[in-house]
């Protein structure tokens, strides 16, 4: 049986970037604060903590003071900035580039909404740690939507400028806005509206959701690999199953099951964008374990 780990699967440099800094410090120091987990994925996060890493909560964020806290890819809201001043924080800031990109847009396209009594609405999950740092920069005012079933909280007689947050699905979110387009037009009566669409979804996202189709046609059995908490993961694991429906999510090598494997004469293994290359590497090896045992 052949077993094949997909090469285009693995941390995003978003992520890549956070570790390597965390490292660097933890190499100097031993011990280095994380607010909220480096990245959706508790086998990454336990490797880092046996070197020091310590995660923590706003709250606990809120209480820490002359210290050095690591701020993860997802970036950050500016209270968090302002918190970090007024306790004398160090900030080691890994917030990935795309983020911080997207955050200034936001909050200068809220600016120029505000004055036009317009809506800026985001596209991403409720309480996502990456959409907690978006809504941030609107003051808290920005419509956050998950899916079609919360178009209703858009006022469609109102201008509308919609982002992404970076991991969702392309598909989805061009579905929500030709809705949203729809439903304006239908309410103002016109096809003149003033809707702005920002597709924001990173690259390092949206270039793998073909890259994976290709890859997963070509096996009888895919096992994705990633961490149960990851949104990116749970939406590409998505795209995997519709293309080939023996797909199977697994965070870890202990979830395989043998009878998944059988008559299967090729096996693929792929991940998310915050999946290590070194779990992938041992779910690899699990596979071909009990499978000639
Ligand atoms: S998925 Fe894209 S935006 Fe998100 S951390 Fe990775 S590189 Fe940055």
């Amino acid at each position: 049986m052949k077993i094949e780990i997909d090469n285009n699967s693995g941390f995003c440099f978003g992520v890549v970037n956070a570790i390597q800094l965390a490292e660097k410090e933890l190499k100097k120091n031993h011990i280095l604060y994380c607010l909220g987990d480096i990245v959706h994925n508790s086998a990454e996060v336990d490797r880092l903590k046996s070197k020091g890493l310590i995660t923590i909560n706003l709250e606990q964020f809120k209480n820490l003071k002359n210290c050095k806290v690591l701020l993860r890819a997802h970036g950050e809201p500016p209270e968090t900035y302002e918190i970090a001043k007024k306790n004398n924080i160090q900030l080691i800031d890994a917030s990935c580039p795309v983020v911080l990109k997207l955050q200034n847009n936001i909050k200068q396209g809220f600016d120029v909404f505000l004055k036009k009594g317009g809506q800026v609405v985001i596209y991403g999950k409720e309480g996502h740690a990456e959409v907690n740092g978006l809504v941030g920069q609107t003051k808290g005012k920005a419509i956050i939507i998950g899916g079609m079933e919360d178009l209703d909280k858009i006022d469609f007689s109102k201008p509308v400028n919609l982002f992404s947050q970076t991991t969702k699905n392309i598909e989805d979110f061009n579905k929500i806005q030709k809705e949203i387009k729809k439903r304006m037009i239908a309410t103002q009566g016109t096809k003149e509206i003033d809707f702005i669409t920002n597709d924001t979804i990173c690259k390092q996202v949206s270039h793998r959701q073909p890259q994976l189709r290709e890859f997963v046609k070509n096996h009888d059995v895919v096992i994705f690999v990633s961490g149960k908490k990851s949104s990116n993961g749970r939406m590409l694991f998505q795209v995997c199953q519709a293309e080939n429906p023996n797909t199977f999510f697994v965070s870890e090598q202990s979830e395989l099951k043998k009878a998944w494997f059988n008559k299967a004469k090729s096996v693929g293994v792929c991940g998310a964008t915050s999946t290590p290359r070194w779990l992938m590497e041992n779910v690899a090896s699990e596979i071909k374990k009990i499978t000639n045992p």
